[in-house]
């Protein structure tokens, strides 16, 4: 007997969309459903009263978060999560294997589960299929999901069919661990993107006492046609009477697609995640708040929206809070986008009670499909027939040679173009700055070296920094080695989510360290030396409050995709900040208006090592004698460049207007660098 009493209302004419209800031990449920995520026993910058006026009826919450932190003692104390986070409506809990299998550097697996070590205190803990449901009970949500070993939806067969069976096994131990609790279990259905794996595991799942089913190991790779193919597929094989539910998915498209073939229950990050980057989900497209055509807007997000935040604030505000980093700013925008996902729900719901959804589905793609279109940042771009893996305004790119880096769509910039992304970080920030011997020259043990990693991208330097730091400990352990602080800089965390979302074709991100950054913004190395954190926005926005650097690993866009991080100005200001100390900057960008902002600025620059076919790339010094220390002894810039410089067509920044043009040239005349160096 199901322990939610599961009743199918009505199925739409022309369509698998279905509504249905169930009871849960806190209440009841209608179908379809969005349940926002609520990692931490929290949905990020919501209190349970705002979260309520936004729709909100199911929670998620995560396993593997919660049995790290607060752990099962505390939420036993309470009485499970309910009562802990006030919250007393339905609850989901995942299994935590999602989370455990996104960190293949940081776990054994085996028949038994998978073993890995804390990120909050570096101990071990075993997540196993009865352990998972022992921590969830301990949680006590109304729906439990079974431990899955979930892998990438491009995983080939054999991989897929292994990791199916262990799934299968898993469920049912999770069944027996379940024993007579009143709490609800979900199976998943596992299989990758192989069509007789997905209808087998579907149809050996439907054969055990679940209360629900889910779809997992979708939204990790796969293209959305894939996604839809599946998600029909399965659920063509999924019993009538029980939920369904597609796991991690997604946008509102997606949902609306999930609908249309029969999903009854949803859950993502998204309407958050977006809020904190400053969109909004509207009636007419995405809004970017982030944009100064908000300035001086006085209208609401949405006209048609209803929600405590359209009611009450102006698009100026919320672009002023979004452009000044006020938390307010994605609270505000956070309960505006989820209200438009429980609304979507809502009206999704009453089209299928009303036997309409169909025309509903087909209005409301193409609305969904829109994109800020009172305000096109850029012209509408023409539809392609098939869709590379992509998100926001970054696409995963294949070079001739095999590997992949990361373009932005509207400038066509790739990261990294010419050579192998984790290579280009090794060669021009890593091995140029010395930094393992830095590492181990260790004077005092509160001694810390401070890099800025400016532009995170999909992490290739950062993480470049990182694997240094552990071969360092690796070889000569805790005692030999200086503290490291590395602080990245980033507006936009699309690059490093793309690529997140596929470390197979990004080796550096097989590490748990990129994860968490995505996720919390920090990540330290299990020996507190190495402490990574994120500024998330504009660099200039920074440079007077981060922790001086020693190394500055300069790395955005170019000047051409993003003029405003090459200026004089910007880097005027960097070297006032680096003054209490003798701080080093290393960029790929050779160009000659590039080092004579550096030069007017007040930096000494040498020449950096070429990296693949470009000739040579730049270091720049706050003190001439960094400069004579390096152990590289790299070559400053002498007569012979001065000599170039005067006769270059590019001799002056193009920002800069005539009458500046006679100052700045005595700059460079007059720079310390060519007075010190005799010409040879
Ligand atoms: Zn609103």
């Amino acid at each position: 007997m199901s322990r939610l009493n599961f009743a199918l209302e009505r199925e739409s004419g022309g369509s698998k969309a279905r509504a249905a209800k169930f009871q849960t031990l806190h209440g009841e449920v209608k179908t379809p459903i969005f349940m926002p995520v609520g990692t931490q026993a929290t949905v990020k910058g919501q209190t349970v009263d705002s979260l309520k006026t936004t729709g909100a009826r199911v929670l998620l919450v995560n396993t593997y978060h919660l049995l790290l932190r607060p752990g099962p003692e505390v939420l036993k104390k309470f009485g499970g999560i309910h009562r802990f986070m006030n919250w007393d409506g339905p609850v989901l809990t995942d299994s935590g294997g999602f989370q455990i299998f996104s960190l293949p550097h940081s776990r054994e697996m085996n028949e038994e589960g998978a073993r890995f070590q804390s990120y909050v205190d570096g101990k071990s803990h075993l997540l196993s299929p009865e352990s998972s449901i022992e921590m969830q009970k301990a949680i006590g949500g109304d729906i439990m999901m079974v431990l899955d070993q979930c892998i990438l939806s491009a995983a080939p067969y054999v991989q897929a069919e292994a990791a199916m069976e262990l799934t299968h096994r898993w469920a049912e131990r999770s069944l027996r661990a379940r024993a007579d609790s009143l709490q609800a279990m979900f199976g998943i259905v596992q299989g990758a993107c192989h069509h007789d794996l997905r209808k087998k595991s579907a149809a050996f799942l439907s054969e055990l006492p679940f209360d629900g089913l889910a779809i997992g190991g979708l939204a990790v790779g796969e293209t959305q046609r894939e996604r839809y193919e599946l998600t029909a597929l399965v659920t063509g094989h999924l019993p009538k009477n029980l939920p369904r539910y597609l796991m991690g998915v997604g946008t509102p498209i997606d949902i609306l697609e999930g609908v249309h073939r029969g999903v009854d229950m949803f859950d993502c990050i998204i309407p958050s995640q977006l809020a904190q980057r400053g969109v909004a989900f509207t009636s007419h497209g995405k809004l970017r708040l982030r944009r100064s055509v908000h300035k001086f807007l006085e209208q609401p997000l949405d006209a048609q929206c209803d929600c405590q935040t359209c009611k009450q604030y102006s698009r100026a505000y919320i672009h002023h809070l979004v452009k000044s980093d006020e938390v307010l700013g994605w609270h505000l925008l956070a309960i505006h986008n989820m209200t438009f996902y429980h609304r979507l729900m809502r009206e999704m719901r009453e089209s299928i009670l009303h036997d309409d959804f169909l025309s509903f589905y087909e209005k409301k793609r193409l609305d969904l499909a829109r994109t800020d279109e009172e305000n096109p940042g850029r012209p509408p771009k023409k539809a392609k027939t098939s869709q590379p893996v992509r998100l926001g305004d970054y696409e995963i790119h294949t070079s001739a040679q095999g590997f992949s880096s990361i373009r932005q769509i509207s400038s066509g910039e790739v990261m990294h173009s010419v050579n192998r992304p984790s290579d280009e970080a090794n060669k021009l920030y890593v091995e140029q700055s010395c930094l393992a011997s830095r590492l181990l020259k260790r004077q005092a043990p509160a001694d810390e070296l401070v890099i800025w990693d400016v532009g995170l991208g999909a992490a290739s330097n950062a993480m470049a920094a990182v694997h240094c730091f552990e071969r360092c400990y690796a070889e000569k352990g805790e005692k030999a080695l200086r503290r490291l602080r590395l602080v990245s800089f980033e507006c936009d965390l699309d690059p490093l989510a793309l690529a997140a979302k596929d470390p197979g074709r990004f080796p550096h991100l097989r590490h748990s360290a990129p994860f968490q950054i995505l996720e919390s913004g920090k990540w330290e190395h299990a020996s507190s030396l190495l402490q990574w954190e994120l500024l998330t926005g504009d660099f200039p926005g920074f440079i007077e409050s981060a922790t001086i650097p020693d190394l500055i690993f300069y790395d955005p866009f170019s000047s051409k995709t993003d003029s405003t991080l090459w200026t004089a100005g910007i880097f005027a200001r960097i070297f006032k900040r680096c003054l209490p100390k003798s701080a080093e900057l290393y960029t790929y960008s050779s160009s000659t208006a590039v080092r004579v902002s550096l030069l007017t600025a007040g930096f000494f620059i040498a020449e950096g090592a070429g990296t693949g076919p470009k000739s040579d790339t730049t270091l720049a010094f706050t003190r001439l004698k960094g400069a004579g220390d390096h152990p590289l002894s790299p070559r400053l810039l002498g007569q012979e460049w001065l000599t170039r410089w005067r006769r270059s067509g590019s001799k002056f920044p193009t920002t800069l207007s005539n009458e500046e043009r006679p100052h700045f040239e005595k700059l460079i005349e007059t720079h310390h660098q060519f007075l010190a160096i005799p010409e040879n």
